[in-house]
């Protein structure tokens, strides 16, 4: 189990610094979400990674909005980045925002100038993007880059204080325009946008660029592991310079592979595209692949926390099959969920020598695999709503379900006999017909006989609907972000089929949304947000068939 995995690489990184003594054996980690739109799966991982790492190692972890970019951000993002975070089960010890350091920075930004080490410059941000020099040629200094440091200091007051316009004026570090990496080169710290920030309004029009941020605001919490995403390596560099040259504690910052999923896309960006232009109906629509989107499908949280930890982390990039996530979902909903009987696709079923008055109520079990699962009364009648496809009137050799002459148990219930069936004028299948064996009853079965299919099945005078919404997979392709063209080229136009009005066991009407259930020999299935109890809505969360265990076993 858990005890007996070996370490990943950034437990053993923070196993060796507790055993060296290093930051008086504190381990403090946090995740640092930029508010510009909801979780996804990716982010998943994240969480759990640092969430996780701090309560194996009795340490903290802190939430930090990472909110310095007024243009992109909203509270709407900061309010269901909490909730699901929560949602996935952990607490952070404390929550910030960066731009609850605004003037710390700034006050480090004059440090720097101070220093020598950072100045103001009027060049356009084509003229810094084309003397940026490549991998192979050196960069070329700046016009400005020798100002006096009481000019830069005036002059970085003055973009303070709203004298310039945005993009007339940057504050950049002096670092080395010859440097190897060119995120080293004389990189940007400050730059101008007159807009309003969500937390700050307009008492700012002067914003810090992410590498002036976040190590800073590491070093603010002292946070000792900064974990983030590979394509952050590069800027290691120039975030150790900035704390070294300040003087303040001394955050690290380590680096894992960013983890993608099959058939979707995992970038805010194009989610909010999916978004706003309608191809889904929000972020939490239940295709999506955010958090808000797979609670609603009716993924559990424990599933999520699984998945994560099963698949671990990794040094470089990888796309992780969403069978696997699935599987994940399988196993807990297996363990958790009441089965029920649900009729999808109905054609009714009349039991010939069964009287019509009569009724009998059988006590059903809700779980097999949970002892402790009880059961629920399943009212019985003369005429059943059974799945169209359980019954055929030629059948194959191997058909164990209704076909004429066939016996089959109805779950719960009784053995019947199939006698035949009625039809339309155009040949369709209206009713099937069938006598059952009075002692063949569930639990004090008689009879003797042993039938080789079991089929669900719902009373027609007792039966209720429900409006039931099959999902498919988003894209029909397994890396749309790969592929030629545009990632919505290849949005799959059959992702939802509405199925408007299903039979239900009555039992079944009483659920509330978010409940999670088995329809037996359906699928899992979750109480959509948006049902109400007169009109209830289900979301197919996952099929029953479990194709990805299947592969691992052949492979
Ligand atoms: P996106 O590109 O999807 O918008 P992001 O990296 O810009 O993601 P942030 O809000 O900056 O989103 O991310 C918060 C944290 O989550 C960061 O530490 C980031 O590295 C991590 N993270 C984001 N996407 C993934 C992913 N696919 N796998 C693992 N971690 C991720
Ligand atoms: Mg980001």
């Amino acid at each position: 189990m858990s005890e007996e995995k070996s370490l990943n690489f950034l437990e053993e990184i923070i196993e060796n610094d507790l055993a060296e003594g290093k930051n008086n054996g504190r381990v403090h980690t946090r995740f640092p979400p930029e508010p510009n739109g909801y979780l996804h799966i990716g982010h998943a991982t994240s969480i759990c990674l640092n969430f996780g790492l701090a309560k194996k190692y009795n340490g903290k972890c802190n939430l930090r909005f990472d909110d310095t970019n007024p243009v992109t951000e909203e509270t709407e993002y900061v309010e269901s980045i909490k909730e699901d975070i929560k949602w996935l089960g952990f607490q952070w010890d404390n929550e910030f925002y960066a731009s609850d350091y605004f003037d710390k920075l700034f006050a480090f930004a004059v440090t720097l100038i101070k220093k020598g080490l950072a100045y103001v410059d009027d060049s356009t941000a084509e003229e810094i993007a084309a003397t940026k020099g490549s991998t192979v040629t050196p960069g070329i200094e700046s016009p400005y880059r020798n100002r006096s440091i009481e000019e830069n200091l005036r002059l970085f007051e003055e973009m303070r204080a709203g004298k310039y316009k945005d993009g007339e004026k940057t504050l950049r570090a002096r670092i080395d325009m010859t440097h190897p990496n060119l995120l080293m080169r004389d990189p940007l710290m400050y730059r101008i946008k007159n807009e309003h920030h969500h937390r700050t309004g307009d008492k700012w029009c002067i914003y810090p660029m992410y590498d002036f941020a976040h190590g800073q605001s590491d070093s603010i919490e002292e946070i000792t592991h900064s974990i983030c995403t590979l394509e952050f390596i590069h800027h290691r560099p120039l975030y150790n310079w900035f704390i070294e040259q300040l003087g303040i504690f001394p955050s690290h910052q380590y680096e894992f592979a960013r983890r993608n999923l099959t058939y979707t896309v995992m970038s805010k960006r194009k989610l909010l595209q999916l978004v706003n232009e309608n191809h889904v109906s929000g972020w939490n629509d239940p295709r999506m692949p955010t958090i808000s989107g797979m609670r609603r499908r009716g993924y559990p949280a424990e599933a999520l926390r699984q998945f994560s930890d099963t698949i671990g982390i990794a040094k470089r990039e990888n796309i992780v099959d969403i069978g696997l996530l699935e599987f994940c979902v399988r196993e807990h909903l297996n363990k958790t969920s009441n089965r029920v009987m649900v009729v999808l696709d109905p054609v009714k079923l009349v039991i010939t020598n069964y009287p019509e008055a009569q009724e009998d109520i059988f006590e059903a079990e809700n779980n097999p695999e949970d002892p402790n699962g009880g059961t629920r009364k399943v009212p019985f009648s003369r005429e059943l709503w059974i799945e169209r496809e359980d019954f055929m009137e030629n059948p194959p050799k191997k058909f164990f379900r209704l076909g004429p002459g066939n016996l089959v148990r109805l779950k719960s219930a009784y053995i019947v006999k199939c006698e035949g069936c009625k039809k339309d004028e155009q040949g369709n299948v209206t009713e099937v017909h069938c006598s059952y064996i009075p002692e063949s009853k569930s639990g004090h079965d008689t009879s003797g006989l042993n039938v080789k299919g079991t089929i669900h099945w719902v009373s027609v005078p007792h039966a209720k609907t429900a409006e039931v919404r099959m999902y498919d997979r988003l894209f029909k392709v397994e890396d749309p972000s790969n592929e030629e063209g545009n990632f919505k080229d290849y949005i799959n136009p059959d992702s939802m089929h509405v199925l408007p009005a299903v039979y239900i066991e009555p039992e079944l009407a009483k659920a509330i949304a978010g409940e999670r259930v088995q329809f037996m020999r359906k699928g899992y299935f979750c109480v959509d947000t948006e049902s109400t109890p007169d009109k209830l809505i289900f979301n197919r969360t996952v099929t029953l068939k479990d194709a990805w265990a299947k592969e691992q076993k052949k492979g």
